[in-house]
């Protein structure tokens, strides 16, 4: 019935913590973690785990367990048992649960549901996605896209890297958003699988771009959500500034009362423009749309500064058999032209970035799968796995984000 491996059942207690069960081991030999075995035993010790509840009982397993002086190792270890993970002091079984839970409920009911701690869980996600999480992801990596991510309200920040060519699985995260951060991910995968890498994504600005230029041989994609978002920045900019010199010309210099600027007609253009500006024309409000066409009545600065947004953003729509070279030059002609002040200094990045900029529309990635990670992470906090540190919430982002796929013990 307890289908444990590796034993069996030697005796039953019913005790006030629940049903103690006795295993009995049937092999022999010592098998350390690492794998190396032998039959000479350093000491022995009794020790329980806790198993999956017998109805509303806890379950307990009692076993001999034994250490050997692994030569592999180096040093003494205690053995490896069929039915836990090293050092675990929960069945592999009861560990496999709580991993499958926490990819879909928050902390607090898993916790209630099994009767176990809140570190007993944070514990067990980091074991399971040590067993699940080998070296071996790392082997057959060619297209990566890599970006910052901010847990912890803003004020920390991981650097992940995912893999293009499985569906933007994440096969790394670390501390930081710097270089250094994803130095440490090249390290990790050595110089032969690094010069293996084809084509790498990231954001125009930040140190990732040099550090995959120093370790790489990748083409380096500048990642179209940044290029909009820088795109997007520019174009509040000229709002922005629009709107100080409307209300200069209104003679406010202070706090602007609403009712003075509802007065003056080119204040009132401006008002509430802003997010219409930046949302897609296809999802444009009656009074958005509204707005925007009286802005091109006006033939104001605001409308041209946004036909250039959305231009840009044609690169990354063109119809089958426009080049995007000759999009983004004659693009780039337009801008450098508008006599705009934001627009010119957004032409100017994107002038400097023009190769990985077509790089990004010539392989088509774009790092989107990652910006959802933002949100991801929101919700791991919000279920209360991200409180105590970046490896919890770094665990837990393998354990939900990189494709780990938990068998339960049900489905075995
Ligand atoms: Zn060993």
């Amino acid at each position: 019935m307890l289908a444990i491996p590796g034993a069996h059942v030697a005796g039953v207690h019913f005790t006030e913590a629940g049903i103690l069960v006795d295993l009995k081991r049937r092999a022999q030999r010592l098998t350390c973690p690492c794998g190396w075995s032998t039959r000479a035993v350093y000491d022995r010790s009794s020790r329980v785990w806790r198993a999956l509840d017998l109805g509303a009982t806890r379950l307990h397993l009692r076993a001999e367990i034994r250490r050997l002086d692994c030569r592999s190792c180096g040093r003494v270890r205690t053995e490896q048992v069929p039915w836990a993970r090293p050092r675990a002091r929960f069945t592999r079984d009861f560990e496999d649960v709580v991993a499958w839970l926490a990819q879909r409920m928050d902390k607090t009911a898993i916790t209630r549901l099994l009767r176990c701690s809140w570190e007993a869980v944070a514990h067990i996600v980091t074991r399971v996605v040590a067993d699940h999480v080998h070296d071996t992801r790392l082997d057959q990596v060619y297209r990566i896209g890599v970006d910052e991510v901010s847990y912890r309200k803003g004020h920390r920040y991981l650097t992940v890297v995912a893999d293009h060519d499985r569906d933007g699985a994440v096969i790394w995260a670390g501390e930081g958003k710097s270089g250094a951060t994803l130095e440490q991910f090249f390290n990790e995968l050595g110089p032969q699988r690094s010069q293996q890498i084809q084509a790498a994504s990231a954001d125009l600005h930040g140190g990732y771009a040099r550090v995959i230029a120093a370790r790489t041989n990748a083409r380096l994609c500048a990642d179209p959500f940044h290029v909009i978002k820088l795109a997007n920045f520019a174009l509040d900019e000229v709002r922005r500034a629009e709107w100080n010199t409307a209300r200069k010309g209104a003679g406010v210099s202070r706090p602007t009362p609403i009712t003075r600027v509802r007065q003056d007609p080119a204040a009132q253009l401006l008002k509430h423009t802003r997010w219409a500006l930046l949302k897609d024309p296809g999802t444009w409000t009656e009074s958005q749309r509204d707005q925007i066409a009286q802005l091109r009545r006006a033939r104001h600065v605001l409308f041209r500064a946004w036909v250039l947004k959305e231009e840009l953003r044609d690169l990354y729509r063109l119809p089958l058999g426009r080049r995007p070279d000759a999009h983004l030059d004659a693009w780039l002609a337009r801008a450098s032209r508008s006599r705009i002040p934001a627009m010119l200094a957004l032409s100017r990045t994107v002038r400097k970035h023009r190769t990985s900029i077509l790089a990004a529309v010539d392989l088509g990635l774009s790092n989107s799968k990652l910006e959802g990670l933002n949100s991801k992470i929101r919700l791991i906090n919000h279920r209360g796995y991200g409180h105590h540190s970046a490896a919890a919430v770094i665990a837990m982002i393998y354990l939900c984000c990189s494709g780990i796929t938990i068998t339960l013990p049900t489905g075995r």
